[in-house]
């Protein structure tokens, strides 16, 4: 499935019905995108708390990653983890180096 270009999201992203959001991929958004250092993560999910697009994958109550088609890259995960352990990376650096999208 093509994902929408700026030219087909409703005006002002228009929240139409209960649970569409999920249809925006903010994650087209970005410039910078966190990158989780797993040995310096004590799984406090203080980042799960204070992400406003609910990026943060956790599961069995540790933090597993990020949900990369919705986070939209605004550091506050990155600023607010108490152990430094997510760094904010150039999205553009992260194609190239890591080959993901
Ligand atoms: S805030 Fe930091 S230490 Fe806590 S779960 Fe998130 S990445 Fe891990
Ligand atoms: S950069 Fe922002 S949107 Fe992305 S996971 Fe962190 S807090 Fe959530």
């Amino acid at each position: 499935m093509r994902e929408k270009g700026w030219k087909d999201i409703p005006l002002g992203g228009l929240i139409l019905e209960a649970g569409n959001a999920k249809e925006y991929l903010t994650g087209s958004w970005r410039t910078f995108h966190p990158v989780l250092d797993e040995k310096k993560c004590k799984h406090c999910l203080i980042c799960w708390i204070y992400c406003p697009d609910s990026s943060i994958i956790v599961e069995d109550g540790k933090m597993r990653g990020f949900k990369y088609d919705y986070c939209k890259g605004c550091g506050i995960c990155a600023t607010e983890c108490p152990f430094e352990a997510i760094k904010m990376v150039e999205e553009a650096k992260c194609r190239t180096e890591e080959g993901r999208k």
